[in-house]
């Protein structure tokens, strides 16, 4: 299996190098030359697997550049009982009506970015070791809460490696400050940037491009990577998880094999919905990919009409980590809907940067349609979505899946589709603890611990472990630097 990138489809490289590079070098995003499919007896022998099997099986597919024992010892080494609360690593709760929530919050951080930040640092330290051996790799990280927490976990002690953090000093919840700042492990480092998000992550593009702190870190045999949402080794692993449900679910007789199903997936950068569509290819039957949004409905737009303008409003909702106007991985959609036609995607997505606005064609339009539903709601609606389906079934959703329930919940009351769906439930909602608290009804004062015990014994479900830990952990990262200060932090942390 080689990749392509979206900007250039002569391209032609391995999976070893699609993951260290990131990003090609045109700026375009590598994709799988072909999508690789899964027979009957593929997936139907899936139901009787460890969820690490079934990663090993998918991952066989796409990573041909791997031995099955460095494959073996990835997936060993991510997906079990140590790092994951729950030896299934994914979770699946039925609910009334046909709906299968699949939680994908049971790693450290408790949010679904867990279920590829635990594997990538295994992927890149074995692509390295073919691409650019001898090296050790260091992380750089700008986050705005979620991804930073994941990576440290997912680097955290990993041979070869090191990690560091920024984030904005008041831009982060409490709560995600907290688990940062106490972060444990000898190869990490976290730092606060006087500075919004963008701050941070255009500091962290200009250490990367700055020609003197690439010679310095070279002379030390250090080379720079980052663990972005657009790498290859964060999509694959998410691929896994909709192949796996879709066999859980015939295992447990919830479905006959060959039924179709919804997916709804609460989206920000199109990564995780894009994955579903990746398990459609590869043959799990699929009805609708129903895309959920808050207010920053850019993507329900798009879906619509075509026409995709981020020249609009930004709204920070209760469900940050979907408050994105560039759906960065939208791009790998549409180089496959274009019959992977580089030259369009080069044209739509230089219109995209000049004018913040693109509109695709009519064969793709068509096919939008065909396979996606998209709709959006608002922090009022999102937060009834919560209070409803607590009071209704007791099951307590985060504000991310929340805005997926209720998308979903109008995609059937539009349509009266009663095909059976599984709904993303991409955190567990003591993550976002005050605004799940303020949905239930409670009185938010107090500071995160406080909000979290308060919904606890309202709600009577738990409090996850790791989030429980951070509040009796040592704070041992307090450096605050100016944003021009972040190169000079960087080699400060790496001794160069
Ligand atoms: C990152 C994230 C999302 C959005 O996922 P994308 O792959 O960027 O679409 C949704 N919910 C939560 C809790 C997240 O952390």
């Amino acid at each position: 299996m080689n990749y392509r990138s979206t900007r250039n489809s002569s391209l032609k490289v391995t999976s070893a190098h699609a993951i260290v590079k990131g990003l090609s070098d045109e700026g375009g995003l590598f994709v799988p030359e072909n999508i690789p499919v899964l027979t009957k007896e593929e997936i139907s022998a899936f139901g009787d697997m460890k969820y690490s099997e079934r990663a090993y099986a998918v991952f066989s597919k796409y990573l041909t550049d791997f031995t099955p024992e460095e494959l073996r010892c990835c997936v060993e080494s991510a997906y079990n009982s140590k790092n994951f609360d729950s030896d299934n690593i994914a979770e699946i709760t039925k609910l009334k009506n046909g709906r299968y929530i699949l939680e994908l919050w049971h790693g450290p951080t408790c949010a679904f970015k867990d279920m590829a930040l635990q594997i990538l640092p295994y992927l890149l330290t074995t692509s390295a070791k073919k691409e650019v051996s001898g090296k050790q790799i260091a992380i750089l990280v700008a986050t705005s809460g979620d991804t930073g927490k994941a990576a440290l976990e997912g680097f955290k002690d990993v041979d070869g490696t090191s990690i560091c953090v920024f984030y904005p000093e008041d831009g982060v919840s409490p709560m995600q400050k907290r688990q940062m700042t106490t972060q444990e492990g000898k190869n990490v480092n976290v730092c606060a940037v006087k500075g919004n998000f963008d701050d941070c992550q255009n500091g962290v593009k200009a250490i990367f491009t700055d020609k003197e702190i690439e010679k310095k870190l070279s002379d030390n045999n250090v080379l720079l990577s980052s663990a972005n949402s657009i790498n290859w080794g964060r999509l694959a692993p998410q691929i896994v998880y909709y192949v796996s449900s879709y066999a859980q679910l015939v295992k447990d007789k919830e479905i006959e094999y060959g039924e179709k199903v919804n997916i709804v997936v609460p989206t920000g950068n199109f990564g995780n919905i894009l994955a579903a569509y990746y398990a459609k290819i590869m043959g799990i039957p699929v009805n609708k990919l129903i895309c959920a949004s808050n207010s920053n409905n850019v993507l329900t737009d798009f879906i619509n009409t075509g026409v995709y303008d981020r020249n609009r409003t930004f709204y920070t909702t209760v469900s940050p980590s979907m408050d994105i106007l560039i759906s960065s991985n939208l791009e790998r959609l549409l180089y496959h809907f274009t019959g992977e036609n580089d030259k369009l995607i080069n044209e739509w997505f230089t219109s995209l940067k000049n004018s913040g606005r693109y509109e695709v064609d009519e064969n793709v339009k068509k096919q939008l349609s065909e396979q996606f539903y998209a709709g959006f709601c608002n922090d009022d609606e999102t937060k009834t979505q919560i209070r409803k389906t607590f009071e209704g079934e007791h099951y307590l959703l985060d504000t991310h899946t929340a805005v997926a329930v209720k998308v979903y919940e109008d995609y059937r009351a539009k349509t009266g589709d009663d095909t059976k769906t599984i709904i993303a439930s991409t955190a567990n909602p003591y993550k976002f603890g005050r605004a799940v608290f303020e949905a239930v009804g409670g009185n938010a004062e107090g500071d995160e611990f406080d909000i979290i015990a308060k919904l606890e014994s309202k709600t009577e479900t738990g409090i996850p472990a790791p989030l429980a830990a951070t509040k009796d952990k040592a704070v041992r990262f307090k450096g605050c630097v100016e944003k021009q200060e972040m190169g000079r932090a960087v080699l400060d942390f790496l001794k160069s």
